[in-house]
Protein backbone atom coordinates (compact mmCIF):
# COMPACT_ATOMS: atom_id res chain seq x y z
CA UNK A 1 0.00 0.00 0.00
CA UNK A 2 1.43 3.66 -0.23
CA UNK A 3 1.96 5.97 1.80
CA UNK A 4 1.27 9.43 1.86
CA UNK A 5 3.17 11.72 2.58
CA UNK A 6 2.28 15.68 3.79
CA UNK A 7 4.38 18.10 3.73
CA UNK A 8 4.59 22.15 4.56
CA UNK A 9 6.82 23.41 1.96
CA UNK A 10 7.81 26.85 1.46
CA UNK A 11 5.76 29.24 -1.06
CA UNK A 12 6.97 32.33 -0.66
CA UNK A 13 9.31 34.87 0.99
CA UNK A 14 7.69 36.56 3.62
CA UNK A 15 7.93 39.84 4.48
CA UNK A 16 6.95 40.74 8.09
CA UNK A 17 5.61 37.72 10.18
CA UNK A 18 4.64 34.41 8.07
CA UNK A 19 1.07 34.67 6.00
CA UNK A 20 -0.87 31.29 5.11
CA UNK A 21 0.09 32.28 1.44
CA UNK A 22 3.81 32.09 2.32
CA UNK A 23 3.47 28.22 2.89
CA UNK A 24 2.07 24.76 0.96
CA UNK A 25 1.07 22.19 2.22
CA UNK A 26 1.36 19.01 0.18
CA UNK A 27 0.06 15.56 0.16
CA UNK A 28 2.31 12.84 -2.07
CA UNK A 29 3.27 9.75 -1.99
CA UNK A 30 6.19 8.74 0.07
CA UNK A 31 9.10 7.66 -2.06
CA UNK A 32 10.80 3.55 -1.23
CA UNK A 33 14.40 4.41 1.01
CA UNK A 34 17.34 3.27 -0.76
CA UNK A 35 20.52 1.81 0.57
CA UNK A 36 21.76 3.63 3.45
CA UNK A 37 18.45 5.66 4.45
CA UNK A 38 15.87 4.92 7.16
CA UNK A 39 12.15 5.89 6.70
CA UNK A 40 11.40 8.13 10.22
CA UNK A 41 7.76 8.83 11.49
CA UNK A 42 7.99 12.23 13.10
CA UNK A 43 6.36 12.50 15.86
CA UNK A 44 7.64 16.07 17.41
CA UNK A 45 9.06 19.04 15.79
CA UNK A 46 11.19 21.59 17.29
CA UNK A 47 9.49 25.47 16.43
CA UNK A 48 12.24 27.41 16.53
CA UNK A 49 12.52 31.20 15.92
CA UNK A 50 15.56 31.12 13.18
CA UNK A 51 12.71 29.36 11.27
CA UNK A 52 12.31 32.66 10.46
CA UNK A 53 15.47 33.40 9.39
CA UNK A 54 15.90 30.14 7.30
CA UNK A 55 13.07 31.99 5.10
CA UNK A 56 14.88 34.78 4.09
CA UNK A 57 17.17 34.89 0.94
CA UNK A 58 20.92 36.35 1.91
CA UNK A 59 24.18 35.20 3.79
CA UNK A 60 23.57 32.79 6.52
CA UNK A 61 25.08 30.38 8.92
CA UNK A 62 22.66 27.84 6.80
CA UNK A 63 21.49 28.36 3.42
CA UNK A 64 18.01 29.95 3.07
CA UNK A 65 15.16 27.36 2.71
CA UNK A 66 14.42 27.51 -1.69
CA UNK A 67 10.81 28.05 -2.61
CA UNK A 68 9.32 24.94 -3.05
CA UNK A 69 11.32 22.86 -0.27
CA UNK A 70 10.39 21.23 2.31
CA UNK A 71 10.64 23.80 5.53
CA UNK A 72 14.05 22.64 7.93
CA UNK A 73 12.66 21.68 11.30
CA UNK A 74 14.92 19.24 13.38
CA UNK A 75 12.48 16.49 14.79
CA UNK A 76 12.04 13.25 16.87
CA UNK A 77 10.44 10.65 15.68
CA UNK A 78 10.37 6.74 15.07
CA UNK A 79 12.03 4.42 12.63
CA UNK A 80 9.42 2.51 10.64
CA UNK A 81 11.70 1.12 7.80
CA UNK A 82 15.24 0.43 7.06
CA UNK A 83 17.81 0.30 4.90
CA UNK A 84 20.75 1.30 6.76
CA UNK A 85 22.09 -1.66 9.57
CA UNK A 86 22.54 0.35 12.33
CA UNK A 87 18.70 1.36 12.69
CA UNK A 88 15.94 -1.02 13.14
CA UNK A 89 11.96 -0.18 12.80
CA UNK A 90 10.99 1.29 16.38
CA UNK A 91 14.13 3.16 17.21
CA UNK A 92 13.60 6.62 18.33
CA UNK A 93 15.84 8.87 16.32
CA UNK A 94 16.46 12.67 16.31
CA UNK A 95 17.47 15.05 12.93
CA UNK A 96 16.46 17.31 10.57
CA UNK A 97 13.29 15.69 9.19
CA UNK A 98 11.69 18.79 8.03
CA UNK A 99 7.99 19.68 8.39
CA UNK A 100 6.71 16.53 7.27
CA UNK A 101 4.87 13.66 8.39
CA UNK A 102 7.26 10.66 7.15
CA UNK A 103 11.22 11.60 6.69
CA UNK A 104 13.35 9.21 4.19
CA UNK A 105 16.84 10.06 5.03
CA UNK A 106 20.18 8.70 5.61
CA UNK A 107 21.15 7.15 8.82
CA UNK A 108 24.07 9.05 8.98
CA UNK A 109 21.84 12.20 9.30
CA UNK A 110 20.64 11.25 12.49
CA UNK A 111 20.80 10.29 16.23
CA UNK A 112 19.66 7.94 18.41
CA UNK A 113 17.80 8.74 21.03
CA UNK A 114 17.75 7.29 24.36
CA UNK A 115 14.01 7.38 25.87
CA UNK A 116 15.27 6.38 29.14
CA UNK A 117 16.90 9.10 29.57
CA UNK A 118 14.12 11.41 29.06
CA UNK A 119 10.63 11.44 27.30
CA UNK A 120 10.65 12.46 23.70
CA UNK A 121 9.89 16.02 23.49
CA UNK A 122 12.85 16.73 26.61
CA UNK A 123 15.28 15.98 23.50
CA UNK A 124 14.30 18.62 21.44
CA UNK A 125 14.71 21.34 24.89
CA UNK A 126 16.49 20.87 27.20
CA UNK A 127 18.78 17.99 26.11
CA UNK A 128 18.38 19.41 22.34
CA UNK A 129 19.11 22.24 20.73
CA UNK A 130 17.84 24.97 23.52
CA UNK A 131 19.50 22.97 26.28
CA UNK A 132 23.14 22.97 24.43
CA UNK A 133 22.66 26.33 23.39
CA UNK A 134 22.24 27.29 27.05
CA UNK A 135 24.99 25.44 28.22
CA UNK A 136 27.99 26.24 25.93
CA UNK A 137 26.77 29.66 25.40
CA UNK A 138 26.69 30.56 28.62
CA UNK A 139 29.77 28.11 29.75
CA UNK A 140 31.81 29.08 27.20
CA UNK A 141 31.48 32.29 26.01
CA UNK A 142 29.85 34.25 29.01
CA UNK A 143 32.29 32.33 31.51
CA UNK A 144 30.31 33.49 34.73
CA UNK A 145 32.15 33.60 38.12
CA UNK A 146 30.38 32.81 41.21
CA UNK A 147 28.87 36.03 42.42
CA UNK A 148 28.28 37.92 39.39
CA UNK A 149 25.49 39.02 37.87
CA UNK A 150 24.24 37.42 34.69
CA UNK A 151 21.34 38.82 32.52
CA UNK A 152 18.80 36.93 30.11
CA UNK A 153 16.53 38.15 27.78
CA UNK A 154 14.05 36.39 26.41
CA UNK A 155 14.00 34.34 29.97
CA UNK A 156 11.14 32.37 29.81
CA UNK A 157 11.66 31.10 26.69
CA UNK A 158 13.19 27.35 25.90
CA UNK A 159 17.04 28.95 25.92
CA UNK A 160 16.57 31.74 28.19
CA UNK A 161 14.98 29.91 30.83
CA UNK A 162 17.75 26.57 30.60
CA UNK A 163 20.62 29.81 30.81
CA UNK A 164 19.15 30.95 34.13
CA UNK A 165 19.02 27.76 35.60
CA UNK A 166 22.71 27.01 34.39
CA UNK A 167 24.09 30.33 35.74
CA UNK A 168 22.10 29.97 39.22
CA UNK A 169 23.64 26.19 39.27
CA UNK A 170 27.45 27.72 38.53
CA UNK A 171 26.91 30.12 41.74
CA UNK A 172 26.00 33.53 40.16
CA UNK A 173 22.88 36.01 40.25
CA UNK A 174 20.14 35.31 37.34
CA UNK A 175 17.64 38.15 36.16
CA UNK A 176 15.36 37.87 33.56
CA UNK A 177 13.57 39.79 30.78
CA UNK A 178 10.51 38.75 30.27
CA UNK A 179 6.82 39.31 28.42
CA UNK A 180 3.89 39.39 31.12
CA UNK A 181 3.43 39.30 34.76
CA UNK A 182 2.65 35.25 34.47
CA UNK A 183 6.35 34.69 33.12
CA UNK A 184 8.30 36.82 35.25
CA UNK A 185 6.14 35.28 38.29
CA UNK A 186 6.82 31.76 36.94
CA UNK A 187 11.04 32.54 36.41
CA UNK A 188 11.39 33.71 40.30
CA UNK A 189 8.74 31.49 42.07
CA UNK A 190 9.06 28.58 40.10
CA UNK A 191 12.74 28.71 37.93
CA UNK A 192 14.55 30.10 40.46
CA UNK A 193 15.95 33.35 39.23
CA UNK A 194 16.70 36.07 41.19
CA UNK A 195 14.63 38.31 39.80
CA UNK A 196 12.46 39.40 36.47
CA UNK A 197 11.77 42.14 34.87
CA UNK A 198 8.28 42.42 32.64
CA UNK A 199 9.73 44.79 29.60
CA UNK A 200 5.98 44.95 28.22
CA UNK A 201 5.60 47.51 31.53
CA UNK A 202 8.54 47.98 33.19
CA UNK A 203 11.12 50.95 32.68
CA UNK A 204 13.37 48.62 31.46
CA UNK A 205 16.36 50.82 32.60
CA UNK A 206 15.26 51.68 35.86
CA UNK A 207 14.29 48.00 36.76
CA UNK A 208 18.39 47.28 35.88
CA UNK A 209 19.97 49.57 37.46
CA UNK A 210 17.59 48.37 41.29
CA UNK A 211 18.45 44.81 40.07
CA UNK A 212 21.96 45.07 39.11
CA UNK A 213 23.50 47.44 41.46
CA UNK A 214 26.92 46.69 40.37
CA UNK A 215 26.66 46.25 36.88
CA UNK A 216 25.91 43.07 34.64
CA UNK A 217 29.15 40.62 33.97
CA UNK A 218 27.30 38.78 31.60
CA UNK A 219 24.07 39.54 29.21
CA UNK A 220 22.67 36.36 27.46
CA UNK A 221 20.31 37.72 24.87
CA UNK A 222 18.52 36.17 22.77
CA UNK A 223 16.20 39.19 22.01
CA UNK A 224 17.81 42.29 20.76
CA UNK A 225 16.12 45.98 20.05
CA UNK A 226 15.25 47.47 22.95
CA UNK A 227 16.49 44.75 25.75
CA UNK A 228 19.91 44.69 23.85
CA UNK A 229 20.17 48.41 24.52
CA UNK A 230 19.08 48.63 27.93
CA UNK A 231 21.29 45.34 28.98
CA UNK A 232 24.35 47.50 27.16
CA UNK A 233 23.77 50.48 29.18
CA UNK A 234 24.39 48.49 32.47
CA UNK A 235 27.50 46.64 31.79
CA UNK A 236 29.92 46.17 34.46
CA UNK A 237 33.84 46.58 33.50
CA UNK A 238 35.03 43.32 31.64
CA UNK A 239 31.53 42.28 30.58
CA UNK A 240 30.88 39.32 28.27
CA UNK A 241 28.00 39.78 26.06
CA UNK A 242 26.57 36.62 24.43
CA UNK A 243 25.07 37.03 20.77
CA UNK A 244 22.60 34.19 21.12
CA UNK A 245 19.73 35.85 18.74
CA UNK A 246 17.64 38.88 18.09
CA UNK A 247 14.15 37.49 17.98
CA UNK A 248 12.27 41.07 18.11
CA UNK A 249 14.10 41.57 14.83
CA UNK A 250 13.85 38.43 12.20
CA UNK A 251 10.26 39.93 11.17
CA UNK A 252 11.76 42.96 10.63
CA UNK A 253 14.69 44.91 9.02
CA UNK A 254 17.24 44.79 11.78
CA UNK A 255 17.95 48.05 13.81
CA UNK A 256 22.04 48.11 15.53
CA UNK A 257 22.20 49.08 18.84
CA UNK A 258 22.46 52.87 18.77
CA UNK A 259 24.72 52.87 22.12
CA UNK A 260 27.11 50.05 20.86
CA UNK A 261 29.92 52.20 22.23
CA UNK A 262 28.97 50.99 25.80
CA UNK A 263 30.89 47.96 25.14
CA UNK A 264 34.15 50.07 24.86
CA UNK A 265 32.97 52.30 27.97
CA UNK A 266 32.92 48.95 30.08
CA UNK A 267 36.04 47.08 27.90
CA UNK A 268 33.09 44.49 27.29
CA UNK A 269 32.99 41.81 24.92
CA UNK A 270 30.13 40.98 21.97
CA UNK A 271 30.70 37.61 21.12
CA UNK A 272 27.92 35.85 18.33
CA UNK A 273 27.93 32.18 18.22
CA UNK A 274 25.97 29.54 16.92
CA UNK A 275 25.62 26.42 17.89
CA UNK A 276 26.15 23.82 15.09
CA UNK A 277 29.68 25.06 15.79
CA UNK A 278 29.84 22.64 19.21
CA UNK A 279 28.51 19.67 17.21
CA UNK A 280 31.12 17.21 18.32
CA UNK A 281 30.82 18.43 22.13
CA UNK A 282 27.77 17.67 22.13
CA UNK A 283 27.85 14.18 24.02
CA UNK A 284 29.08 16.48 26.82
CA UNK A 285 26.40 18.68 26.89
CA UNK A 286 23.95 16.57 26.89
CA UNK A 287 25.45 14.11 29.70
CA UNK A 288 25.77 17.45 32.00
CA UNK A 289 22.25 18.75 31.07
CA UNK A 290 21.12 15.07 31.58
CA UNK A 291 22.62 14.96 35.18
CA UNK A 292 21.41 18.02 36.26
CA UNK A 293 17.65 16.88 35.18
CA UNK A 294 17.96 13.80 37.25
CA UNK A 295 19.24 15.60 40.47
CA UNK A 296 16.52 17.91 40.12
CA UNK A 297 19.06 21.17 39.56
CA UNK A 298 17.23 21.97 35.77
CA UNK A 299 13.91 22.00 34.86
CA UNK A 300 12.79 21.03 31.73
CA UNK A 301 9.51 23.17 30.45
CA UNK A 302 8.08 21.98 27.11
CA UNK A 303 5.16 23.70 25.61
CA UNK A 304 3.05 21.00 23.54
CA UNK A 305 0.90 21.76 20.97
CA UNK A 306 -0.97 18.77 19.15
CA UNK A 307 -1.85 19.22 15.80
CA UNK A 308 -0.91 18.19 12.23
CA UNK A 309 1.67 18.96 9.91
CA UNK A 310 -1.27 21.68 8.67
CA UNK A 311 -0.81 23.35 11.87
CA UNK A 312 2.74 24.24 11.41
CA UNK A 313 2.28 27.88 10.07
CA UNK A 314 -0.21 28.75 13.17
CA UNK A 315 1.89 27.18 15.54
CA UNK A 316 5.02 29.05 14.41
CA UNK A 317 3.41 32.29 15.00
CA UNK A 318 2.93 31.82 19.20
CA UNK A 319 6.69 32.34 19.12
CA UNK A 320 6.52 35.74 17.70
CA UNK A 321 3.42 36.93 20.01
CA UNK A 322 4.75 35.22 22.92
CA UNK A 323 2.50 32.64 23.66
CA UNK A 324 4.66 29.96 24.27
CA UNK A 325 6.60 29.04 27.93
CA UNK A 326 9.20 27.24 27.41
CA UNK A 327 10.22 24.60 24.33
CA UNK A 328 7.58 25.18 21.71
CA UNK A 329 6.86 21.68 20.06
CA UNK A 330 4.42 20.64 17.49
CA UNK A 331 3.33 16.73 18.65
CA UNK A 332 1.76 15.21 15.60
CA UNK A 333 -1.39 13.26 16.46
CA UNK A 334 -0.77 9.57 15.93
CA UNK A 335 -2.48 7.70 13.28
P1 LIG B 1 11.80 31.08 22.80
O1 LIG B 1 12.53 32.07 23.65
O2 LIG B 1 11.27 29.86 23.44
O3 LIG B 1 10.57 31.80 22.06
C1 LIG B 1 10.67 33.07 21.57
C2 LIG B 1 10.30 34.13 22.64
O4 LIG B 1 10.77 35.38 22.19
C3 LIG B 1 8.80 34.32 22.83
O5 LIG B 1 8.27 33.42 23.76
C4 LIG B 1 8.72 35.76 23.31
O6 LIG B 1 8.77 35.81 24.72
C5 LIG B 1 10.01 36.40 22.77
N1 LIG B 1 9.70 37.41 21.76
C6 LIG B 1 9.09 37.22 20.56
N2 LIG B 1 8.97 38.39 19.90
C7 LIG B 1 9.54 39.34 20.70
C8 LIG B 1 9.74 40.74 20.58
N3 LIG B 1 9.34 41.43 19.49
N4 LIG B 1 10.36 41.40 21.61
C9 LIG B 1 10.77 40.73 22.70
N5 LIG B 1 10.61 39.40 22.88
C10 LIG B 1 10.00 38.71 21.89
O7 LIG B 1 12.75 30.69 21.61
P2 LIG B 1 14.14 29.90 21.73
O8 LIG B 1 14.07 28.73 20.84
O9 LIG B 1 14.48 29.72 23.15
O10 LIG B 1 15.16 30.92 21.07
C11 LIG B 1 15.61 32.05 21.80
C12 LIG B 1 16.65 32.79 20.98
O11 LIG B 1 17.80 31.96 20.82
C13 LIG B 1 16.21 33.18 19.58
O12 LIG B 1 16.72 34.45 19.28
C14 LIG B 1 16.87 32.12 18.71
O13 LIG B 1 17.04 32.54 17.39
C15 LIG B 1 18.17 31.95 19.46
N6 LIG B 1 18.90 30.70 19.21
C16 LIG B 1 20.19 30.81 18.81
C17 LIG B 1 20.96 29.69 18.63
C18 LIG B 1 22.39 29.87 18.21
O14 LIG B 1 23.03 28.90 17.82
N7 LIG B 1 22.93 31.08 18.29
C19 LIG B 1 20.40 28.42 18.81
C20 LIG B 1 19.07 28.33 19.24
C21 LIG B 1 18.32 29.48 19.44
P3 LIG B 1 8.13 37.04 25.58
O15 LIG B 1 6.74 36.64 25.91
O16 LIG B 1 9.04 37.12 26.74
O17 LIG B 1 8.15 38.24 24.69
Amino acid sequence: MTTLNTQCRLAARPIGLPKTTDWQIVREPLPEPGDGQIVVEVDYLSIDPAMRTWMNAGRSYVPPVQIGEVMRAFGVGHVIDSRDGGFAAGDVVSGPFGVQRYAVTSGAAVTSVDPALAPAPVHLGALGISGLTAYFGLLDIGKPAPGQTVLVSGAAGSVGSIVGQIARIKGARAIGIAGGEEKCRWLVEEVGFDAAIDYRTADLRAELKTHAPDGIDVFFDNVGGAALEAGLNRLARGARVVLCGAVSQYNAAPRGPANYMQLLVARATMTGFVIFDYAERYPEGVAQLAEWLRTGELRAQEDIVHGEVGDFPETLLELFNGRNLGKLILALKPH
